[in-house]
Order: C-alpha cells, then sequence, then structure tokens
C-alpha cells in the first residue's frame, strides 16, 4: 500500500505508539514476553537472570523494540555467557535451526514461521512458533484494553494541534493503532495512522520530504525511532525509557516551543540524542564470560 499525504500545516510531527505514547512495552515484556521464554525455554532454574536479560534486551538496551526472535536469540545468548547461569548447570539452547531462519527471513513474523515449520517440520522452529503464539495469547488475556497514555501526553497532543500535521508512525498493526487511539480518546489530534500494514517507520517518515527542512520532528522510545528519523533528515525528540514522565513533561515545557521556534536542530538535539543513548546501553550491567 502506498501512502501520501498533503501536507495542511507547516510542521508534520510522527509519534511512535507503543512504549512512547502507552506504557504497553513494559507489560507486554514482563507480563507476556518473559513469562513464556521461561516456559518454553527452560529457564525456570535460572529464572531471576532470565528476567533480567530479558529486561536488558528488550526495554533497556540498544536492542529495546527489535523484532522478538531477534531479541530471543540474544537473551539466551547473554544467559549462556553468565557465570550464575553456567553455575547452576542449567543447559541454553538456541536452536541452529532458528539462528538461521532469522538470518535468511525477510518477514520475521507468525506467519512465515507458520509456513516454514510446515516445511521442515524443525523441532526447534516448531518450539518458537509454540512460544511466539503463546505470547500473542498472553497478550489478548493481559494487555486487553484501557491502557492510559503518558502522564503529559493530551497536554503536549494540545500544544502540537494547529501547528503541525500529527501522523502516528508504528510498526504495530493498523487496526491496534486505531483502537488504542480511539480508546483513549487521542484519535481525533492526529491526521493520520500509519501502522504496520502502511510500512516501516522509514518508510512513513518520507513525508518529511513535503515539509521545509527542520520542520518534522519522530518522537520516540527506541534506536529504530531515531534511525527513521535520521535517514528522513527529520528532528528526533527521544522519550527516554524508564524516565518517559520527565520526557514528555519536557517535550510539552521546552521541546515543541523550540521545534516551532526553529531552535530545536544542533546543540538542543544533540544533547537529547546523548541522553538517550545513556539510557540504552550496548552492554548488561552484569558480569559476563
Ligand atoms: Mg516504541
Amino acid at each position: 500500500m502506498k501512502f501520501d499525504f498533503t501536507p495542511t500545516k507547516d510542521f508534520l510531527i510522527g509519534i511512535d505508539s507503543d512504549g512512547c505514547v502507552f506504557d504497553t512495552m513494559e507489560l507486554k515484556q514482563k507480563e507476556c514476553f518473559t513469562p513464556n521464554t521461561i516456559r518454553f525455554w527452560g529457564l525456570q532454574g535460572v529464572s531471576k537472570y532470565a528476567r533480567e536479560a530479558c529486561d536488558f534486551v528488550n526495554l533497556y538496551s540498544k536492542s529495546r523494540g527489535i523484532n522478538r526472535f531477534l531479541s530471543l536469540i540474544e537473551e539466551l545468548d547473554w544467559l549462556a555467557r553468565r557465570p550464575e547461569v553456567k553455575a547452576r548447570g542449567v543447559k541454553i539452547d538456541v536452536p541452529q535451526s532458528l539462528r538461521d531462519w532469522v538470518k535468511r527471513e525477510t518477514k520475521l513474523g507468525n506467519p512465515a514461521l507458520t509456513a516454514e515449520v510446515e516445511r521442515t517440520d524443525d523441532p526447534g522452529l516448531r518450539k518458537t512458533l509454540e512460544w511466539s503464539l503463546a505470547i500473542n495469547d498472553f497478550v489478548d488475556m493481559i494487555v486487553g484494553s484501557g491502557v492510559p497514555p503518558f502522564p503529559c501526553v493530551r497536554e503536549s497532543l494540545e500544544k502540537m494541534r494547529g501547528k503541525a500535521d500529527i501522523l502516528v508512525v508504528s510498526a504495530t498493526p493498523q487496526d491496534a493503532l486505531v483502537r488504542e487511539w480511539e480508546e483513549q480518546d487521542l484519535i481525533r489530534h492526529v491526521a493520520a495512522i500509519c501502522g504496520q500494514e502502511i510500512g516501516t517507520k522509514k518508510e512513513s517518515l518520507v513525508l518529511a520530504a513535503k515539509y521545509p527542512k527542520n520542520r518534522t520532528l519522530m518522537i520516540g522510545d527506541a534506536p529504530g525511532d531515531h534511525k527513521a528519523a535520521l535517514a528522513n533528515d527529520a528532528l528526533f525528540y527521544p522519550i527516554n525509557p524508564g524516565d518517559e514522565e520527565r520526557s514528555w513533561q519536557r517535550l510539552g515545557e521546552e521541546g515543541l516551543e523550540r521545534f516551532f521556534a526553529g531552535t530545536f536542530a544542533g546543540e538542543y538535539q544533540n544533547r537529547l540524542v546523548e541522553e538517550f543513548n545513556a539510557h540504552l546501553p550496548a552492554t548488561p550491567p552484569w558480569k559476563t564470560e
């Protein structure tokens, strides 16, 4: 699907949804992903370390927001290198077939994995699929409806309205986005919702080319959001993981003002990115071998 949009304002603001507007990443990762990772990958004996590895990879590292199959491998690899895990004699097993599949597949999702399991009947891939489907069940069961936006989101949207075209730029399926933004009465602020089916974040932000330089801002919580902004020569306002409330408050108090006044690019932008990177380290806080 090719998405097009005619600017109605002088500025464009793209906003990511999961983990940025809504505090759903903590809930999904901690209550839906991690318990199933422990259950399916035999990590009961090292659950404490498994939880730390899952939190680190999915929430508080450079890998925040990456595809679930890639993050599974990364979590298990970190665990395998942890002395405490070795000391407990728990075997960490990453199927070679999974490593091979993520390397050759470009659409890493349940449909492609289902087809691959049917084709190969590989036990490692089958277990991965069961794990992935169980996560979806947990998300349906636990996330449900009614996760409100972070504090200060509504105030910031009010400040943007009238001055900027606002787009939701997200890798979440379109239906879920529309439902979440409608439920919380946020949809009236936005010009369009660009979910997974419209394109990648990078593709959706191509619209920045229709606005003058330094008049497009992407608001996001993961390195992928930053990359999408950079690829389209857009500015980036980070919602710092673990410090979301303060980030939104600052956006409303100074970030938006600077963006609309043309004083965002340069030193202010650099300072924000430095701070964002400091929130997402590349190596874990524990010892590895
Ligand atoms: Mg996000």
